[in-house]
């Protein structure tokens, strides 16, 4: 279940960037798509997922992506807005 969509607050920094401090970007909100941000550079998304679902989530686990297609769990990000950040790719990218 997602959280309360919300398109408010930072962009979240891409995870990519997170992990390579000398390449720290942030990610950009995905059009119509409220509380969804994508990296084109690294075909990344993230969203906000709430805490349940993110316990129940690892690493290479399915996850339905924004758009109705197929996505496997990148890892964790901070929490926010009641929820915590959830970086996914699309499956086979
Ligand atoms: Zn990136």
């Amino acid at each position: 279940m997602q959280a309360q969509p919300q398109s408010s607050g930072p962009n979240p920094f891409c995870e990519v960037g997170r992990t390579h401090p000398r390449d720290r970007h942030r990610m950009r909100p995905v059009d119509g798509q409220a509380g969804v941000w994508e990296c084109s550079r690294h075909d990344l998304f993230a969203q906000v997922v709430d805490k349940a679902t993110a316990d129940g989530l690892e690493r290479g686990d399915p996850f339905p992506m924004h758009d109705g297609g197929e996505g496997v769990v990148v890892r964790h990000g901070d929490e926010r807005q009641g929820g915590v950040l959830l970086y996914y790719r699309a499956k086979g990218a």
